[in-house]
């Protein structure tokens, strides 16, 4: 569903992305992990097609996203680390009505899903308020359902779990986690790492390529402190 192949982008001269390879599949929940400035964000960005890609192909839903990206936004969500990425001074309600409007979501099913989401996220009762009084993490939620608002097959979030306090981290993953079961395909950069489910794949990026490919729960069987596991290998 997401495949990237010989991936390279520079920076003027500054290296971010050498070689990556990647393929995920439908269904797939996938973390990607790595240090400030290892070229996650810059990766994500390529996938959706607000950068291109110095070389390599990179694929989302069998299009040519260097091509196809105008088609591919309304196919998938995506959640930057940018908050500013909501109208300030509209409200909950107003911001999704306006991106629902812009992903092509049906009048008719629009109040209905806007409603489902704001209630999903408890945010219901802040609907009316402008998204310039929301705290961050009231922020992240309206993100994600702005993400969420036109169905997408794929979840792109960047460091969603930035600013959130333990509980509303918690509900966040678990969350993440019932969407996935459903079917939706989740791409995410995050630096929190536990509560995930043991299927999550985890991909460490690391001096421009993908170090390590492995699922949550099998690092957990070999060492319980996850952080500590992958001290080791970023040494390495
Ligand atoms: P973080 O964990 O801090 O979000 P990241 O892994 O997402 O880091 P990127 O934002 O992808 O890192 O940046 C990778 C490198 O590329 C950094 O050194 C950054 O300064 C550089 N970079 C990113 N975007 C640009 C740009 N538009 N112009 C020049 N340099 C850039
Ligand atoms: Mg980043």
């Amino acid at each position: 569903i997401i495949e990237g192949k010989n991936l390279k982008k520079n920076f003027k001269n500054l290296e971010v992305l050498k070689d990556i390879n990647f393929s995920i599949n439908k269904g797939d929940f996938t973390v990607i992990i790595g240090k400030n400035g290892s070229g996650k964000s810059t990766l994500l960005k390529i996938a959706i097609g607000l950068l291109l890609p110095d070389e390599g192909s990179i694929k989302v839903l069998n299009r040519d996203v260097k091509k196809e990206w105008k088609k591919l936004a309304k196919e998938i969500g995506v959640v930057l680390t940018n908050e500013r990425s909501l109208y300030w001074k509209l409200t909950a309600y107003e911001n999704l009505d306006i991106f629902g409007g812009i992903y092509g979501v049906k009048k008719k099913i629009k109040k209905e899903r806007i409603e489902f989401l704001l209630n999903k996220f408890n945010l219901y009762q802040f609907k009316d308020t402008p998204v310039e009084n929301f705290s961050t993490g009231m922020r992240k939620k309206l993100m994600l359902c702005k993400a969420l608002i036109h169905e997408p097959k794929i979840l792109f979030l960047d460091e969603i779990l930035n600013g959130l306090d333990p509980e509303a981290t918690y509900e966040m993953i678990e969350y993440l986690n019932e969407l996935n079961s459903d079917g939706l395909t989740i791409f995410m950069i995050s630096h929190i790492l536990h509560g995930f489910s043991k299927n999550t794949n985890i991909y460490l990026l690391k001096e421009g390529v993908f170090r390590l490919k492995t699922k949550f729960g099998n690092i957990k069987e070999e060492n319980d402190n996850i952080y500590e596991y992958f001290k080791d290998i970023v040494k390495s």
